[in-house]
């Protein structure tokens, strides 16, 4: 993992809905070559029923390059930041029903309660992930010569 690694955020490429989406043949998660071995990943919620869709894998999935173990991992670490995300939401509208709190208090303590996904992101964030959304296909990398690749593959380029 050298600078092509970005821990923060990664590198994020649209491509509009299609049959086939083109990967670098290479394991998503570790980067190495792998022989035919892919995990199908689902996409992230997206508006205001995205969230039961996703608990009940109902979103939009798609195969992606990797091997079991890395395919695993990678699920295991969506699925934990996206449970951290519907965990703090659940406990700010419980917190705001409970004490009948306005608007601008509840805006108030998700920016605060935010805070703890943002900085698991940062630390843990998956090396890839999705979401599918009017049609367009929102992909985020963490290695940016596979985005980059991918990209090319796709005849589309990096979002600066
Ligand atoms: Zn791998």
């Amino acid at each position: 993992m050298g600078s092509n690694w970005n821990k923060s955020d990664g590198y994020y490429v649209e491509v509009g809905d299609r049959e086939n989406i083109l990967f670098p043949p290479r394991c998503i998660v570790c980067d190495k070559n792998v022989d035919g071995s892919y995990i199908k990943i689902q996409g992230n919620p997206v508006g205001y029923y995205g969230a039961w869709k996703w608990q009940f894998g109902l979103n939009p999935k798609i195969k992606v390059p990797a091997h079991i173990k890395c395919g695993h991992k990678l699920k295991r670490n969506i699925l934990f930041r996206n449970l951290l995300l519907f965990f703090l939401a659940a406990i700010i509208l419980i917190i705001g029903i409970y004490f009948d709190w306005n608007r601008w208090q509840i805006i108030g303590l998700i920016l605060v309660v935010l805070i703890l996904p943002l900085y698991w992101q940062e630390k843990n964030a998956p090396a890839f992930e999705f979401r599918l959304e009017d049609k367009i296909y929102e992909f985020r990398f963490l290695n940016k010569e596979y985005a980059r690749e991918f990209a090319g593959l796709n005849g589309v380029s990096i979002k600066e």
